[in-house]
């Protein structure tokens, strides 16, 4: 019988324990004792309802306080030379400190880099390793958690994250290549794996996502070294790939010394044919065939057929039935979920329900009379699915078929409208502005939370958020910024705020994702066609505009945000989605110019970040996401000025999407980068307007009137002056209002100190 196993499990639990732990923790409330206990008995609760879902063998080491990837670089003792001091006379005050920085007790050391796991939601802490980076074993944390299982009586899988993906995925501060690393930190993984065999692991599953991204001969040599140098030091080696199809690294996968295969088929079910014709004889094939990356019931059916081709080729004891890749990128558990719509309900799966399938192929393919059975009628539940009217609106589906091909077009070219806008807004040079929200207090949560609770009515809260509201047209009209924005008081989060009033969304109350650390986030799930039943910003925007004669931006989450920071429907392509999304955007955008509103932002942080992991796809991506961006925005008149906005963005790869999206204006963050962000900008001759941001909105320092003015005399050195408008790197929802400001005074006076020299 083919066994069931898992690559990974969420860390945080179901209500956010191991958040709270860490959270008390940090203020000194409990001491290291009882976050270890909170730990353990998280880690507990998950492996036994893995067990109890159906999973054979449960996964160890998987599990961290704040990071695998971090882990990881502690256990080979691969930090920066400023925090080991710390790690070695109080480890866990080191390992926080490496992950959150640490400005108290005598120390003042900065937290790592954080960036994108691949192509999800999750963000890991970048490793930093020098030239003669030595390495070490640090601690027995991948012993130790499989000690705890084994003692707990589980049959357990330690996951480690294989050598070459850690080096790829850390970087060298003297600039040279990782993997040049590479011999000297092998060692540590066969001193490693030793040690697992000893206490007793039959397998280890070694991660190496990395395979699927496209590599170069360095990288194959790389693998080849390294496998070779870790082949029977250990238990058996189960070589994990995940996120895609291995393409061109599946001969490479399939011929280094491992004993198992983990591979990715539920995004890429088509290489299972070349991985059975790659696989050397004896080699056990993991099958990823229930999708780890998103909320949806599997097809029972296709994951069952996959299953039996892999049977006849290979025998039920080399075939293990296992999700994609690790349930991290998952809620936990659907049955929390009491107030879904029922059907919509019936359409999920979560971490244990997923296991719950592979449980059910898994006997299915034994032949158990009830697995094929519950295969039936997942059958039906799926079918229904696919026409329920919840997901299918004819009407919008007709609308998007006829769309008149030039729908994404402006009237006129960037020169004319510019010209016409500058006309009619009369706008100093150098205009100011910022990027949408203003301080979400403590109280305006509160209020919300009241609001929700029923505690305050709908007019005690409109009248609130009225008042918010106002304040915050005032403070901006005394600080002299020139175009104002209403501080969207009123919105929770920017996807959340329209999800909730867009048809074919759904939220959940416990679907809480990982996203670094002990911050979470629940993405809303896109189940169905997505259409607007009436305007969502139009009642804000049109009433901060009556407080002032100044211009009032319109303020709108792009469609692509909208699509990349929420779990997506399988049952069509992704830029069918978002073409949906954009078309209900559109309708807001020409209700709000239709309403007076003359400057319309539109904001897609979420662009870049969607980019496919292989560049081959970033062609067909880039086109569809422009398409659509242009499609929401570029229904306005030329004396319509539409701004986006795009923070944390490297440039140089996507220039030409930004400037196909033709917005009249983009803001960008480039303080931190001190302006380098804008070469890409500055190569291209981009030639609409740029706001550069001029100051950090992550920190609470407020910067000085001179530093701004330096940094603005950087980019006014390369832009043509015209062009530029003078903004904050992003949103001041997590400032307070004194460092707001400060910050924005500081920020108006370098503009006019500038002004005067023109
Ligand atoms: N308008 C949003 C805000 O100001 C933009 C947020 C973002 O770019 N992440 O908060
Ligand atoms: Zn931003």
């Amino acid at each position: 019988m083919s066994t069931v196993t898992l690559l990974g499990f969420p860390r945080i639990g179901l209500k956010r324990e191991l958040k709270r732990a860490l959270e008390l923790y940090w203020r000194g409330e409990i001491d290291a004792a009882a976050l270890a206990d909170a730990a353990a008995s998280l880690r507990r609760r998950h492996w036994q309802l893995a067990r109890d879902a159906g999973a054979d063998v449960v996964p160890v080491n998987d599990f961290s306080l704040y990071d695998h990837v971090l882990d990881h670089a502690v256990l080979f003792d691969a930090v920066p030379d400023s925090h080991r001091p710390l790690l070695d006379a109080d480890p866990l005050a080191g390992y926080f400190a490496l992950a959150r920085g640490r400005q108290s007790g005598g120390h003042d050391l900065r937290a790592l880099e954080m960036t994108k796991w691949f192509d999800t939601n999750y963000h890991y802490l970048v490793p930093e390793l020098t030239g003669d980076q030595a390495f070490r074993l640090r601690g027995d944390k991948p012993v130790a958690q499989f000690k705890e299982a084994r003692d707990a009586g589980f049959a357990a899988r330690p996951v480690l994250l294989g050598p070459v993906s850690f080096l790829r995925l850390s970087k060298r501060v003297d600039g040279g290549d990782p993997l040049a690393l590479l011999d000297r930190l092998l060692p540590c993984y066969v001193e490693l794996l030793g040690q697992l065999k000893d206490a007793g692991a039959q397998w280890v599953q070694i991660d190496e996502p990395c395979l699927v991204l496209d590599l170069d001969a360095a990288a194959h040599d790389a693998y080849r070294r390294a496998y070779d140098a870790l082949a029977s030091s250990g238990p058996r080696v189960m070589l994990a790939t995940y996120f895609g199809a291995l393409d061109d690294n599946v001969a490479l996968a399939a011929s280094l010394p491992v004993d198992g295969l983990h591979v990715d088929l539920a995004r890429a079910p088509e290489q299972l044919a070349a991985v059975l014709a790659a696989l050397r004889p004896g080699t056990t094939l993991s099958l990823g065939v229930v999708d780890g990356r998103n909320v949806w019931r599997a097809d029972l059916d296709r994951a069952l057929a996959l299953a039996r081709r892999a049977r006849e080729a290979l025998g039920d004891a080399r075939v293990q039935l296992s999700a994609s890749c690790s349930l991290l990128h998952v809620p936990i558990d659907l049955d929390a979920e009491t107030a879904l719509a029922p059907l919509v309900r019936s359409w999920l799966a979560f971490a244990r329900q997923k296991i719950e399938e592979l449980r059910t192929v898994a006997d299915a393919l034994a032949g158990h009379e009830a697995a094929i059975a519950a295969l039936a009628a997942a059958r039906g539940v799926r079918a229904a699915r696919l026409l329920s009217p919840l997901v299918v609106k004819p009407a919008l589906r007709k609308r998007l078929a006829t769309l008149p091909p030039d729908l994404g077009d402006r009237r006129s070219g960037y020169a004319e409208r510019v010209a016409r806008q500058n006309a009619a807004f009369a706008l100093p040079v150098l205009p100011t502005t910022t990027i949408g929200s203003f301080p979400q207090t403590q109280a305006i949560r509160e209020a919300r939370a009241n609001h929700r609770a029923g505690r305050l009515s709908d007019r005690e809260y409109d009248a609130y958020l009225e008042r918010e509201t106002a304040h915050a047209v005032r403070v901006q009209e005394e600080l002299g910024i020139d175009v104002l924005v209403h501080g969207e008081f009123e919105r929770n989060d920017m996807v959340e705020y329209f999800g909730e009033q867009l048809d074919g969304y759904a939220f959940t109350k416990l679907g809480w994702v990982q996203s670094y650390g002990s911050r979470c986030v629940k993405p809303p799930i896109i189940y169905g066609d997505v259409a607007r039943p009436k305007p969502m910003t139009l009642r804000w925007s049109r009433y901060a505009q009556s407080l002032t004669p100044r211009p009032m931006k319109g303020m709108l989450t792009g469609p692509v945000t909208m699509l990349n920071w929420s779990f997506v429907r399988d049952d069509q392509p992704c830029a069918d989605t978002c073409r949906q999304i954009a078309l209900a955007l559109r309708d807001e955008v020409l209700d709000l110019e239709a309403a007076g509103i003359r400057v319309i932002q539109i904001d897609e942080p979420a662009l870049r970040e969607g980019l496919p992991l292989k560049r081959a796809d970033w062609a067909a991506y880039l086109a569809w996401a422009v398409e659509c961006f242009r499609l929401t925005a570029n229904g306005v008149a030329d004396g319509t000025q539409i701004h986006t906005h795009m923070c944390y963005s490297e440039f140089n790869d996507i220039i030409d999407a930004v400037a196909a999206m033709d917005a009249d204006v983009v803001s960008i963050e480039t303080s931190r980068s001190r302006m380098e962000l804008l070469d890409a900008f500055v190569r291209f001759r981009y030639p609409n307007g740029i706001g550069p941001g001029v100051y950090d909105i992550h920190s609470p320092r407020v910067p000085s009137r001179d530093e701004m003015v330096d940094l603005l005399r950087k980019a006014l050195a390369v832009l043509p002056t015209g062009n530029v408008w003078i903004n904050p790197d992003c949103g001041l929802k997590t400032r307070d209002w004194p460092e707001v400001r400060a910050a924005l005074e500081a920020m108006v006076s370098a503009t006019q100190a500038l002004r005067e020299e023109l």
